[in-house]
């Protein structure tokens, strides 16, 4: 039997827990998280993109949680927060393959959200 989206999210949410981490669903804002609060925020859809979304996130809690992860630098430091932000979409790449998410548009997803970051910071 083929895993669906929510089979998949549901394996992302349980290593969410097992990081410590709480899902909030939302609409209208975006994906985001706050290491503090050990929360997530998530739409509460579940395409292919919102899962790439939130293996993003979880980028940011796997580097978080190795202690590489510098809350201050990276809201005052430009060139902190892409390389932080690349972290996170590369440790979410990795994820996918260890959750035989397919990947094949993973890449471009990624690369339009990161350079976001470029154009608006
Ligand atoms: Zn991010």
């Amino acid at each position: 039997m083929e895993e669906t989206f929510e089979d998949v999210r549901e394996k992302l949410v349980q290593l969410a827990t097992t990081l410590g981490y709480k899902i909030n669903y939302t609409t209208g804002s975006p994906n985001s998280m706050n290491f503090n609060r050990k929360i997530i925020t998530l739409s509460p859809f579940c395409s292919l993109k919102d899962i790439y979304s939130f293996v993003h996130e979880l980028g940011h809690c796997i580097d978080y949680s190795k202690e590489k992860f510098n809350t201050k630098k990276y809201n005052s430091n430009k060139l902190y927060r892409l390389w932080k932000e690349f972290i996170g979409w590369w440790y979410g790449f990795k994820l996918c393959v260890k959750y035989k998410i397919p990947i094949k548009k993973y890449p471009s997803y990624a690369f339009n959200k990161w350079i976001t970051y470029i154009k608006y910071t």
